[in-house]
């Protein structure tokens, strides 16, 4: 897997200089793409992308040929619902596919630790720089989020069924059908559950940003109070996988088991595929 490795650095004329570089990665390019005022992508970054890259392709998955370009946007404090400095998100690049990772100036900073290697209950287990740990985070949602995802990367449905099930992941309200109207209602919330004066949805301490909650908050990266147990159950399996690439040891002991496991299982299908 690593022969293939190359990366290059395409020098332009100062005119084109928002695509200044690219990398290619197993014989897949991708563009490194800077706004106007933005964090440009630098040769620290170009080392991180190569070292990221490469762990995940160690363990045989190959999330980065989902993804033709990377860009830097002018972004200084862009907040997730619930106060998260947001870092990046996956977008359209310039072929309108999904295909971009898309970073904002927190995101592109390798100084500060990515809240995998912050959060309260794992201080003092090393240290896992925002870049790098947003990089592996969004690759993994290349994995993982939507449709066009699945084909041949190896984090399919089976996969996130297991996980939901295994760690607890469940809806407040889900959906059901009114069998006078036929139409489809949110039903009530599971027992416990209640919106607060903010919006939020809360079952005493716990508070979520979104619909979703885990019966084992403690077995997140940061806890109840964490980005992964507040958000949802790809948020929590996206900075699992990033703290399991970058720094197994801030990872709960079951989780690190599954992905071992999982990724023991895709590395024997990955080599026979290859084989054949
Ligand atoms: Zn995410």
């Amino acid at each position: 897997m690593n022969e293939n490795y190359n990366m290059e650095n395409l020098n332009k004329t100062p005119e084109q200089k928002k695509e200044n570089k690219s990398i290619l990665f197993e014989n897949h390019k991708i563009e490194l793409l800077s706004e106007e005022g933005a964090v440009e992508f630098g040769e620290e970054h170009i080392k991180k992308i190569e070292k990221v890259l490469n762990l995940f392709s160690e363990n045989g998955l190959s999330p980065a040929k989902k993804f033709s370009e990377f860009e830097s946007i002018n972004n200084p404090d862009a907040k997730h619902r619930g106060g998260f400095l947001g870092s990046a998100h996956i977008g359209y690049g310039k072929s309108k596919e999904l295909s971009a990772i898309i970073f904002y100036n927190y995101g592109m900073n390798t100084n500060k630790p990515h809240r995998i290697s912050s959060s309260e209950n794992f201080k003092g287990k090393g240290f896992v720089d925002n870049f790098s740990g947003t990089l592996a985070h969004e690759l993994t949602h290349g994995g993982t989020t939507g449709e066009k995802f699945f084909d041949d990367y190896k984090f399919n449905r089976e996969f996130i069924q297991e996980w939901r099930e295994k760690f607890g992941w469940k809806y407040v309200r889900k959906n059901v059908k009114n069998e006078k109207t036929g139409r489809w209602e949110k039903a009530a919330p599971v027992e416990g559950w209640e919106k607060d004066k903010d919006g939020f949805w809360r079952n005493n301490d716990y508070i979520i940003t979104r619909e979703e909650y885990t019966t084992m908050p403690e077995k997140c990266i940061g806890g109840k109070r964490g980005y992964a147990a507040s958000v949802s159950q790809q948020e929590d399996i996206c900075d699992s996988v990033a703290a399991y690439l970058l720094n197994p040891s801030i990872l709960d002991k079951e989780k690190r088991e599954f992905l071992e496991n999982k990724i023991k299982e895709y590395k024997q299908n990955y080599k026979s595929d290859n084989n054949s």
